[in-house]
């Protein structure tokens, strides 16, 4: 595939730029449209950026036919499970309406590409030890369900319309930091647990609070399928290639088929960052399923995706050297605290 034309919505972002950085090392041109809310600009290495919101269609408008685009990567939403049980409609508005927006108008604008970020919260409480992507799609948290309806919406906007096509990328845990140090999370309040257990260690937190002990899991806590940023990442600019080919639509896992409980994601954090952090028992969290781990036979076969920084030691030594940057003032990180 030579060099396309890419608009990566949330591409300041944690996972968005990552994947906006593999583009344009890919030879693509990117456009990154985000509001900034979560999103920081020093996060768009490569690329031009328009700061705008999903919302404002007219502004996104602007955008795709001044760019026009063969694809659009759509990632800009709100991630946190626990705060969509807390906050439905900023879910439900957000990821659903303000996803519904950024179709239609690209669709308007004679896009026929669309790669959308779903999760693996799709799946709710699922009944195998790994999920496939035929399963039942049974959400037990307003995050799922606002990725979930937007995944229908896709699949119904595609059947009307022989020219569009869609990969939805059903994300598993996602964690890690650029491999080469350039890129990583970078939230005001954290809430996902390995970045949570490295800001513990390094002591921004006293102490870290595991939820929920009394799972019917092996050790009792939650067991989550953890997958590096760059391998997901790198899922993007295969199905890009995939969609450009001719591909057809399609809903694919990303994750490893391996999964870790929440005591093994830490004990893993205090070895690689060797501090020895207080760690407590809580209440679960409201609309955390017990077990999320991929089938991944899917996106191997279909878009011959391999995955190459597949062990736990690498997201969490990966994330750890971010952090560490980030106490040493990487360059346009600290003034952006
Ligand atoms: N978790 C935890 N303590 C924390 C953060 C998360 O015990 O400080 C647990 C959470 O309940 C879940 C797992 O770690 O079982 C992964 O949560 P995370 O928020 O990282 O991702 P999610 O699976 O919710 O997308």
């Amino acid at each position: 595939m030579s060099g396309v034309k890419v608009l990566v919505t949330g591409g300041a972002g944690y996972i968005g730029s990552q994947v906006s950085l593999l583009l344009s090392e890919a030879g693509h041109q990117v456009l990154v449209y985000d509001n900034l809310s979560t999103g920081n600009a020093w996060a768009v290495l490569n690329g031009e950026l328009v700061v705008g919101d999903i919302h404002d269609r007219a502004t996104f408008r602007q955008a795709v036919r001044a760019f026009c685009p063969d694809a659009v990567m759509h990632f800009a939403a709100s991630i946190e499970v626990g705060e969509s049980v807390k906050n439905p409609l900023k879910y439900y508005i957000n990821n659903t309406c303000g996803f519904s927006s950024v179709l239609e108008v690209a669709r308007e604008e004679g896009v026929k590409n669309f790669i959308f970020s779903s999760t693996a919260a799709v799946y709710g409480l699922p009944e195998k030890e790994l999920i496939s992507e035929g399963d039942p799609l049974a959400p037990i948290n307003p995050y799922g369900a606002s990725k979930m309806m937007s995944e229908r919406v896709l699949e119904d906007f595609a059947s009307a319309d022989d020219e569009f096509n869609y990969v939805s990328l059903r994300y598993f845990n996602v964690a890690g930091a650029d491999v080469e140090g350039r890129l990583g999370q970078l939230y005001k309040n954290p809430t996902h647990l390995i970045t949570r257990a490295l800001k513990t260690a390094k002591g921004e937190f006293d102490k870290l609070e595991i939820y929920g002990t009394y799972y019917k899991t092996p050790d009792g806590t939650c067991i989550r399928d953890y997958i590096h940023v760059t391998d997901l990442a790198e899922a993007h600019i295969v199905a890009l290639g995939y969609l450009i080919g001719g591909g057809e639509s399609i809903a694919l896992n990303c994750g490893y088929g391996r999964g870790y409980s929440v005591k093994e994601v830490v004990a893993e954090v205090k070895e690689v960052t060797g501090v020895d952090f207080t760690v407590i028992d809580c209440k679960p969290r409201e609309g955390d399923p017990p077990r999320l781990v991929a089938d991944n036979k899917k996106i191997m076969e279909t878009l011959g995706w391999e995955p190459s920084h597949d062990t736990l030691h690498e997201i969490i030594k990966t994330a750890w050297e971010w952090e560490l940057s980030l106490e040493a003032g990487a360059p346009g990180v600290r003034k952006n605290l």
